[in-house]
């Protein structure tokens, strides 16, 4: 058998080296690539996630509509994870974090307020030779300079202006309707509720307001699948401080957040921070910093954090008259509280966790390559499969069932009695479930079942009553 190992180990080299030097990219326009290292094609995550109900193309059977996607069964039980544990690791954990969830529209005026109507622009070029579109912003920098198209070396055309707000209208009367906005950043709810928050939540600075929620921008080149859609959902922390510790919380949180997707992903060497020059700072912010991971794509946004000062509520405050200063209940000083940002993407996260995870592997156990999703347990979207050894066997059946159904009250957990077991162990790799528990011949003598591991195939025996402490320890966030 060991050749047939070592056969198939070359095979897999091969393959991990073919896909270094032909990453199959949706969309050019992205950054460019990083070079040399064995990234998962973006496609094999479209083909798996179509394949195993994560992610559909939205109103597919009416030809789908760019930059827009439906999460199916395994996508929203992945989805929740992601939430629930930012949620948790931010908001529940924190003494001085809140959390709110605002309406996705808001009035107009709030638009003006944050500059998103006059400055929410991206510009355009297209390739006069091959038709191609780039956001100029995006455009390796000699490209720009020779303004020559990244793809084909032509003429670019000259960049034209779009706004990314999606409009939206209230009320039923034509003429009397009002022009509003679908939010094309969720952290504004923040700054609206953050007197709201102050008074009915008895917080006190330094104190932060959560918030999960949709935002929707007509980027004007959406695509690489869920990475730059124009409905997406983002997460945010608006940290609200004394001018005097700006920098002290913007420390803090900067690392919390690096710390936060580094305990989540396999490639931590693929993380890493990107600090803002001169020129991409906003007037107002001291510093910036991108928090970025590598992928296919090259090394590309996944967070923000971000140096706000005292912009959005003195915007906000300025805009609708209302006094949106802090007055420190012991100093009495009166102030407009600073801000720290921390602004990131579920569907990114989603994204990258699926290109941190997706693995092709031969079986040491020789008998066919494996495609594994080494997702982390706290994340997986089924965190344990019940499987009998035989399905025409009753008593190993209705063991396992009757596990199953212990288990579900627990945690997400599957029943499986079709094709061969090891068969049913590939499906559950393939989805990134962590354990498989196979109820075998051995079970109906001495209650105990075999528990095997997604990453390492390892096993071991368990007694039935033993298996919710033991799955709970390994698939509960701490
Ligand atoms: P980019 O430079 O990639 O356009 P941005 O700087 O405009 O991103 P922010 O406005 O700071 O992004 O949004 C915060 C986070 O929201 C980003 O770090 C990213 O994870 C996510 N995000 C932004 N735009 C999109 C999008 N079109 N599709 C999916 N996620 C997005």
């Amino acid at each position: 058998m060991t050749w047939w190992c070592n056969f198939l180990h070359r095979a897999a080299k091969l393959w991990k080296n073919f896909l270094r030097r032909n990453p199959l990219m949706t969309q050019t326009e992205e950054k460019t690539q990083a070079p040399d290292t064995p990234m998962v094609p973006i496609e094999k995550i479209v083909s798996l996630c179509k394949r195993r109900g994560f992610v559909y193309p939205n109103s597919e059977i009416y030809g789908g509509v760019s930059g827009i996607y439906d999460f199916g069964p395994l996508g929203v039980e992945l989805r929740n994870n992601i939430r629930r544990y930012w949620w948790w690791s931010m908001v529940q954990t924190n003494d001085n974090v809140v959390g709110i969830e605002g309406s996705i529209i808001t009035h107009p005026r709030v638009w003006e307020a944050s500059g998103h109507i006059e400055n929410f622009v991206d510009r355009l070029v297209d390739c006069k030779n091959c038709k191609r579109r780039f956001r100029q912003d995006h455009l390796p920098e000699e490209n720009l300079l020779k303004n020559k198209c990244p793809v084909c070396g032509g003429e670019l055309t000259e960049p034209r202006t779009f706004n990314l707000m999606m409009e939206t209208y209230i009320g039923v009367v034509e003429g009397e309707r009002m022009k509003t906005y679908l939010r094309g950043e969720a952290c504004q709810n923040i700054y609206l509720d953050y007197d709201n928050v102050l008074k009915s939540s008895r917080m006190q600075i330094p104190f932060g307001i959560c918030q999960i929620g949709k935002a929707f921008r007509n980027e004007v080149t959406p695509g690489n699948f869920l990475f730059r859609q124009r409905e997406f959902e983002q997460w945010d922390l608006q940290f609200f401080v004394h001018p005097s510790e700006m920098q002290k919380w913007f420390d803090y949180w900067k690392q919390f957040r690096f710390e936060w997707y580094k305990g989540i992903i396999n490639h931590k060497d693929r993380l890493r921070f990107r600090a803002h020059g001169p020129d991409e700072l906003a007037h107002y912010a001291k510093q910036a910093f991108d928090i970025e991971y590598q992928t296919v794509l090259g090394w590309q946004e996944w967070e923000g954090i971000h140096w706000r000062q005292d912009w959005d509520l003195s915007r906000h405050s300025q805009f609708s008259g209302q006094d949106l200063s802090y007055t420190d209940p012991e100093t009495k000083e009166r102030y407009i509280p600073w801000i720290v940002e921390t602004s990131g993407g579920v569907d990114r996260t989603f994204l990258n966790l699926l290109l941190d995870a997706y693995e092709e592997e031969p079986d040491p156990t020789g008998k066919e390559s494996r495609t594994v999703l080494r997702l982390h347990p706290w994340l997986a979207p089924v965190k344990v499969a019940v499987l009998p050894l035989q399905k025409n066997k009753e008593e190993l059946v209705t063991t396992a069932r009757d596990i199953h159904k212990k288990l579900r009250r627990l945690m997400v957990s599957q029943y499986d009695d079709i094709a061969n077991i090891g068969r049913r162990y590939r499906r559950q790799d393939e989805i990134g479930t962590p354990f498989c528990v196979t109820v075998d011949f051995q079970t109906l003598d001495d209650k105990t079942v075999t528990v095997r591991e997604r990453d390492h195939m390892t096993q071991v025996r368990l007694a039935i009553d033993e298996l919710p402490m033991y799955l709970l320890e390994q698939v509960t966030w701490k």
